[in-house]
């Protein structure tokens, strides 16, 4: 049983002593580190001084750059014979950042994945399909430990290679897939092209989608496609990675659980506390690992919280999906647009298929904002009005959310560049 009761549903007194307790043995932990060593010095704090949740405020967040700067073991809280594994995040801007796990880190996170996993109805019984790269990428491995902990039968299939991912669904009737969104629009429709129903043709109950920001409109079509329940799963490789917040059946946000972590939501750009329903960067504590202690993580993610009890009785914050990351906006033309504005309308029209992307450029001193749309082969066929009545819709509505006029390119389906992980929908060529 992985439903942890008496945590899942802790009193907020009893979640607050439980939290300084940790709290306090992680900022003994940190001062081990040499980046908050150094820290505490210079910025003359004092870590026995820091006792609650409202204390954090005296410590200045900290970055990606700083995760960058104490590479290899600026991090480090324990000595190396202890660590048993680390994951690196992609460096494809330099300096990759590394956390280094104890046995009993993985332990716990095993744990987190697997009472993430009950939450949504995964059991002992099921087949998971874990259709995430493994490596240094968390949601291959994290994800695999916490459903083998819950005592699924777990397929290390890892991403892409679609015909494969196929025919396992098809042998071992997969109950449970944990993919990213993009790629299972994509994977549904190479179902279908094999003359096959993904609905019911394989056995898939339970979806769980994670490691890019997706759409409600995005997670509808999952569910349509597949004829199965597909739930958030958020996590990033810094807080160790899948199983940091996870819906619950009620699919209205995601619970963060505040037995691993301490939760900030803040105005990203003064840092303040948002109010419920108000939109801030998520700031994350560990408080409940050993290896790698990290204070007031700044994210960059997006999002609120919300006040009201979730039905389903879990106490811990509600958070809502992601709405963009906070580096993902761009400028056009003044205008401050997140490419899940873009996404969320382009979800919504029917027509519509299962990738987009979006292509800034620069002529003659304006800029130019071209949105290629695949929409759905059989539009193809039509006459030609009809497509054209289809593109000035799609652009109409892309004007009224974000305000400014994009030139909509409607392509068929297969024309767009895919992606094995996280899809890229974004191309600004005026940077380059
Ligand atoms: P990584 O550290 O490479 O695993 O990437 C973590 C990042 O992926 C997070 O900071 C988010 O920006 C994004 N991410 C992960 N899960 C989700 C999710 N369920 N919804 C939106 N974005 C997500
Ligand atoms: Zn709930």
């Amino acid at each position: 049983m992985y439903w942890e009761k008496e945590i899942e549903t802790i009193s907020p007194e009893e979640l607050k002593t439980l939290q300084q307790e940790r709290l306090k043995l992680t900022l003994q932990r940190a001062a081990q580190t040499p980046f908050y060593r150094k820290l505490f010095a210079q910025a003359k704090i004092k870590p026995e001084l820091i006792k609650t949740k409202e204390d954090l405020q005296f410590i200045p967040p900290t970055t990606k750059e700083d995760l960058r700067s104490g590479f290899p073991f600026g991090f480090l809280s324990v000595p190396l014979t202890e660590v048993v594994r680390l994951h690196s995040s992609s460096g494809t801007t330099g300096t990759p950042t590394v956390i280094y796990h104890t046995a009993s880190d993985l332990a716990r996170w095993s744990n987190q994945v697997a009472r993430s996993l009950f939450t949504v109805g995964v059991r002992k019984n099921d087949i998971f399909q874990n259709m995430m790269s493994y490596g240094l990428f968390t949601g291959g491995l994290g994800m695999h430990y916490g459903a083998e902990r819950l005592g699924a039968m777990t397929i290390p299939i890892g991403a892409g290679n679609s015909k494969r991912q196929i025919w396992f669904l098809k042998h071992f009737k997969s109950t449970v897939i944990h993919i990213i969104p993009s790629y299972a629009l994509l994977l549904s429709n190479l179902i279908k092209s094999e003359g096959l129903d993904p609905k019911t043709d394989f056995n898939v109950n339970i979806i769980l989608l994670g490691a890019e920001p997706h759409s409600e409109g995005t997670r509808k079509r999952v569910e349509q496609a597949f004829g199965a329940k597909a739930y958030n799963s958020y996590g990033l490789s810094e807080m160790n990675g899948p199983g940091v917040a996870f819906e619950c059946g009620y699919q209205t946000g995601m619970h963060l659980w505040e037995d691993y972590y301490l939760v900030e939501i803040v105005n990203p750009k003064i840092l303040t506390p948002c109010q419920p329903g108000e939109l801030g960067e998520i700031i994350l504590t560990t408080i409940n690992r050993e290896a790698t202690p990290i204070l007031r993580y700044r994210t960059k993610d997006l999002a609120f919280y919300y006040q009201e009890p979730c039905p389903c009785g879990r106490t811990h914050l509600r958070i809502s999906r992601i709405q963009g990351r906070a580096d993902d906006m761009f400028i056009f033309r003044g205008v401050n647009i997140f490419p899940n504005q873009i996404e969320t309308v382009l979800m919504n029209i029917p027509e519509v298929g299962a990738n987009y992307r979006i292509i800034l450029s620069r002529e003659d001193y304006r800029d130019i904002m071209r949105i290629e749309v695949e929409i759905k082969p059989e539009l193809f066929a039509g006459e030609l009005p009809k497509l054209e009545r289809l593109r000035e819709r799609i652009t109409n509505e892309l004007r009224a959310e974000i305000l400014v006029t994009p030139q909509v390119v409607l392509v068929e389906p297969g024309t767009l560049p895919t992606q094995e992980g996280k899809a890229i929908r974004l191309i600004d060529k005026r940077k380059l």
